[in-house]
């Protein structure tokens, strides 16, 4: 499908997008409407038996939408993208059109918060077994795999703990057995990581942050094999109806063209937050995919292109310390979600993990010292000057 260029920084701006279909927009247009008109009754008829290519109603597809799609199906080396109104609207139909009740889900150790709740509900609601693995060698994997395992689910890095699973690794395993590997690839974009690439069947993102960038609309896409992505955009899309809209596509489109850039500068920026925080006295530990104390430093090495842009650490102190921290910072926002220019900070055990039950959580490593930064795009002198003057107030 559409790929012309071979570096992505190239296939980012020009794939997926031909102007002169389109009057020469530059920009693509935004195709606001709910539905489209049929030369004649015959052609509306050719159209829903699917022997005419076209679109019906945008339900079912939206011209502003398919160009997203392709796009991402070209950056993460997929045959097929399909585009959601949120990054938990395409957790759920992958997770649904891949499983049924009885079934077991075996995951990587930590989860984001929301998947961990939607599969506590499918467990409860469906029988089903989950587990979850550290997934560290192939004998591992090989003991937690039982008949019933209808998907292997990974997050890498984990957040916020910035540990990592071997996608390589795993999908050899997962080949054995003909399990799926379905990755959530939100942290690492495919500028920095393509699990499909290392032999994974599904990639997940929530394009609410890198890939949209300016904190600006709520979306996810996926992308896999022709053949399964085709059967979810006919089931758990189209009947749960999780589309997205064809402005957030638009803007979206918008925010990738400058994705590498943008990486580039996070994971920069990062790099040199992470080494400052390391030499601050009132930090503990800090927590990044390609630092060299990171128990999985090798398989960040070897699979993720860059760092990224998200940093955890332990202050030395309590809850009440590490939320005193935090009402301390004057241009870093309190704020949960990632990937946008500015830099936002947030503690898991009381945000975005609240939801786990406390002995999960304190076996994932997130302690109540525990702070998440999504390092954003300000000069990184800026954000250290601010991390530091909180720091120093602690006592
Ligand atoms: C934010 C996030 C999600 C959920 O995406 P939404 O767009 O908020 O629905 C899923 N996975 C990861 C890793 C996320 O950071």
């Amino acid at each position: 499908m559409g790929k012309k260029y071979k570096h992505i920084e190239t296939a980012i701006i020009h794939d997926g997008y031909e102007d002169k279909e389109m009057l020469g927009s530059l920009a693509p247009p935004i195709f606001q409407t709910s539905t489209f008109t049929f030369d004649s009754a015959e052609q509306g008829e050719l159209r829903f038996s699917g022997k005419e290519d076209g679109y019906i109603y945008s339900r079912l597809g939206n011209p502003t939408v398919t160009i997203l799609e392709k796009k991402i199906a070209t950056l993460e080396n997929g045959e097929r993208g399909l585009a959601f109104s949120s990054g938990m609207a395409a957790v759920s139909a992958v997770l649904i059109a891949l499983s049924k009740a009885n079934d077991h889900i075996l995951c990587s150790s930590g989860l984001y918060g929301c998947t961990f709740g939607l599969l506590t509900m499918m467990k409860d609601k469906y029988n089903m077994k989950v587990d979850f693995s550290n997934m560290d060698t192939e004998e591992e994997i090989r003991s937690k795999v039982k008949p019933e395992t209808a998907v292997i689910y990974i997050e890498t890095p984990i957040n916020p703990t910035m540990r990592l699973v071997d996608l390589e690794m795993v999908s050899k395993v997962a080949k054995e057995f003909d399990i799926p590997v379905v990755v959530d690839n939100t942290f690492s974009t495919p500028y920095l990581q393509k699990p499909l690439d290392l032999g994974c069947d599904v990639v997940i993102h929530s394009a609410t942050k890198y890939i949209g960038g300016h904190g600006d609309v709520i979306a996810g896409l996926v992308v896999g094999k022709k053949e399964f992505v085709d059967k979810v955009a006919l089931t758990t899309l189209k009947d749960f109806g999780g589309v997205m809209s064809p402005f957030d596509a638009w803007l979206l489109i918008r925010g990738l063209k400058t994705l590498p850039l943008r990486m580039d500068r996070h994971c920069e920026n990062a790099k040199k937050i992470m080494e400052h925080l390391k030499n601050h006295p009132k930090v503990d530990n800090v927590f990044y995919p390609h630092e060299s104390t990171n128990p999985d430093f090798s398989i960040g090495k070897k699979q993720m292109r860059k760092g990224g842009g998200m940093v955890s650490f332990e202050i030395k102190g309590n809850k009440k310390d590490a939320q005193q921290f935090l009402n301390a910072l004057s241009m870093i926002k309190i704020a949960v979600s990632l990937g946008d220019a500015e830099s936002l900070i947030q503690h898991p055990a009381t945000m975005t993990h609240a939801v786990v039950p406390e002995e999960s959580r304190k076996k994932m490593g997130i302690t109540d010292q525990l702070i998440r930064l999504s390092v954003g795009l300000e000069a990184w002198p800026d954000i250290w000057d601010d991390l530091k003057q909180a720091l120093d107030q602690l006592k």
